[in-house]
C-alpha cells in the first residue's frame, strides 16, 4: 500500500491547505535569509577589505610627514652651514682678537643649532625606519584581503544568482498553495505566521495545543475530530489539526 499524503483523521481543507503552504513558507523564509546573507557578508568583507585600507594609508601618511618634516630640516641646516661658513670666513680674516671672538662665537652656536636640528632629524629617520616596513605588511594585508575578496564576489555572485533562482522557485510554488484558499483563512493565516514565528497552523497533542500547551475544550475536540470547522486555540489563536 502506497504512503498516504493525507492524514488518517478527518482534516478541514483548508486547514490541509494551510498546512502546506506554512511548509512551503518555511522553505521561503529559508530561502530568503539565504540570499539576504549574501549582501550582508559582501558588505562585511568590504568593510574589511577598507578598514586596512584605512590603517595602510594612516601608516603612509606618518610616514610622508616625517619625510616632509626631514626634508624642511635638511634646508634649514644646509642654512645653518651656509651662515657657519660665513663666520668661519670673518674668522679667518678677521684683523682683531674681538672680531675673532665674536665669529668664534656665532661658530658655536650655529654648531649646536645644527645638531639639535640634526638629532630631530635622526628621530626622524628612526621613525620612518620603523614606519616603512608597517607599510609593506598593509601592503601585503591589502593586497592579500582584496584578492581574497575579488575570489569571493566572483564566487558569490553566481551562488546569489543560483540561490534567487531558487527562491523563485520556492515563491511561484507557493503561489500554487494560494488558490482557491479564503481570502478570510489567508489573511488569518499570514498574519499568525507573521506574529507566531512560522507556527501558524500546530498540531493538537492529546487535546493540548502544541503551539501554547493549553488543554483544548472537549466541545473543539469534537469539532476537531469532525473536520468540518476551522478551529482555532482559544489560548494562542493558532489554527489547529489532529496529527491523527
Ligand atoms: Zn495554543
Amino acid at each position: 500500500m502506497p504512503m498516504l499524503l493525507r492524514p488518517l483523521v478527518n482534516m478541514h481543507p483548508v486547514v490541509q491547505q494551510l498546512l502546506a503552504l506554512q511548509q512551503v513558507d518555511a522553505r521561503v523564509a529559508t530561502m530568503r535569509s539565504k540570499v539576504d546573507s549574501i549582501p550582508r557578508e559582501t558588505a562585511r568583507r568590504q568593510k574589511k577589505v577598507d578598514d586596512l585600507s584605512r590603517q595602510r594609508d594612516a601608516v603612509e601618511t606618518v610616514i610622508e610627514q616625517a619625510d616632509g618634516q626631514y626634508q624642511e630640516l635638511e634646508t634649514k641646516v644646509s642654512g645653518l652651514d651656509a651662515a657657519i661658513k660665513r663666520q668661519q670666513d670673518h674668522r679667518d680674516v678677521s684683523n682683531n682678537a674681538s672680531s675673532f671672538t665674536a665669529a668664534q662665537h656665532q661658530i658655536e652656536y650655529l654648531t649646536q643649532d645644527k645638531e639639535a636640528l640634526q638629532n630631530e632629524q635622526l628621530e626622524l629617520m628612526e621613525r620612518i625606519e620603523q614606519e616603512t616596513p608597517k607599510l609593506a605588511e598593509c601592503d601585503q594585508l591589502v593586497a592579500v584581503e582584496t584578492a581574497e575578496f575579488e575570489a569571493y564576489k566572483a564566487e558569490s555572485q553566481v551562488l546569489e544568482d543560483e540561490l534567487r533562482g531558487k527562491f523563485d522557485e520556492v515563491v511561484g510554488e507557493r503561489g500554487r498553495h494560494l488558490d482557491d484558499l479564503p481570502e478570510q483563512s489567508l489573511a488569518m493565516y499570514e498574519e499568525l505566521f507573521e506574529s507566531t514565528d512560522g507556527t501558524a497552523v500546530v498540531a493538537v497533542d492529546g487535546s493540548h495545543c502544541t503551539g501554547c500547551y493549553t488543554r483544548l475544550t472537549p466541545n473543539d475536540m469534537a469539532f476537531l475530530l469532525g473536520g468540518s470547522t476551522l478551529i482555532t486555540c482559544k489560548s494562542c489563536g493558532r489554527i489547529l489539526y489532529l496529527a491523527g
